[in-house]
């Protein structure tokens, strides 16, 4: 490696680091080994056909293409721990979750964006978003292990982060690169797997049944099959019920702070709608400050699920 290159590493890290910010430089040719541990996922362990067509659809690495020159991946992952929201009525509060990768996730991906370009610029490179792989390629890279429920863990993060990724035309200062791997805390723990309420984490693979998992169905549109118990929604949107009993994120799950509170008009009112768009202007704006309008369609069928 250059003295130059070496230099330039350096003070990324340096001013990554000072921002609470994880990455790891991956050479752009391990885009193929990316690309073949994947594969091999899909076509020999997801047993769920939907989410392989859904999968095949998404423009992978699409932006490879505009930027030939580029030479490394940057993996970054930053810390965003979950917070709830408090819906009152008239007998009690319920407190929902919002998972962390719900809480001002676009904000926080354009403020990432725009700290990792300043920094390259500032050295003399450019760098592009890129969509891939990223919670594989986190592991693959040295940054991340997975957990037993098939979550990224991050040193001093836990499972509180969310992954961007980029590619840059600074190369790659090292290669880390190694076959997926699974926590060494997970050798003798069962925790996530024993509190998954549907049984979406057996014993006898890695790979989670994604068919059973809550999450597949409350940030899609449509019913709530049967199966699933009103009772194990507890979230917005998404499911923490393997994250929250973890020992790695016990910090996180001690006093998860509350976000904001719906009175019991609001509450009311939000029981009553079945159209986000119909909301008062002042309750939309109570939901948009989380910054993930994707989910805004599917907001009251989840809160109703868990308050009425
Ligand atoms: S709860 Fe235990 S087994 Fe599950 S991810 Fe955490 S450490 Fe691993
Ligand atoms: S997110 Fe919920 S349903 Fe899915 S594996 Fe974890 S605990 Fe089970």
């Amino acid at each position: 490696m250059s003295n130059k290159i070496s230099e330039a590493y350096k003070i990324l890290s340096k001013e990554l680091y000072a921002q609470n910010i994880r990455f790891r430089l991956v050479p752009i040719e391990r885009i193929k080994d990316l690309k073949k541990t994947f594969s091999h996922t899909l076509e020999h362990e997801i047993d769920c056909p939907e989410f392989v067509e859904f999968i095949k659809y998404i423009n992978w690495f699409g932006a490879l293409n505009s930027f030939p020159e580029a030479k490394s991946i940057l993996v970054a992952s930053v810390y965003n721990p979950a917070g709830k929201v408090v819906f009152q009525k008239q007998d009690k509060d319920i407190e929902v979750v919002i998972p962390q990768g719900f809480i001002k996730f676009y904000p926080k991906q354009r403020v990432l964006q725009t700290i990792i370009t300043d920094i390259l610029h500032s050295l003399g490179y450019r760098n592009e978003r890129i969509l891939l792989h990223i919670k594989l390629l986190a592991v693959q890279s040295g940054l991340a292990e997975y957990g037993k429920n098939n979550i990224t863990y991050v040193e001093g993060f836990g499972s509180s982060h969310f992954l961007g990724s980029f590619i840059t035309d600074m190369p790659a200062n090292d290669d880390f690169w190694r076959e997926p791997k699974i926590m060494d805390a997970c050798e003798n723990c069962d925790l996530c797997r024993l509190n998954c309420p549907t049984g979406a984490i057996s014993e006898d693979r890695f790979l989670i049944h994604g068919e059973k998992c809550i999450t597949l169905y409350n940030e899609n549109p449509g019913e709530f099959p049967e199966w699933i118990e009103s009772k194990w929604h507890h979230a917005v949107v998404g499911c923490m019920k393997c994250q929250s009993v973890c020992p790695c994120n016990a910090a996180d799950y001690v006093d998860v702070p509350i976000l904001e509170t719906f009175t019991v008009s609001e509450t009311d009112i939000l029981l009553n709608e079945t159209e986000f768009e119909q909301l008062p202007q002042a309750l939309k704006d109570k939901f948009a400050q989380f910054g993930f309008p994707e989910i805004h369609s599917l907001l009251l069928r989840n809160i109703k699920v868990i308050c009425m």
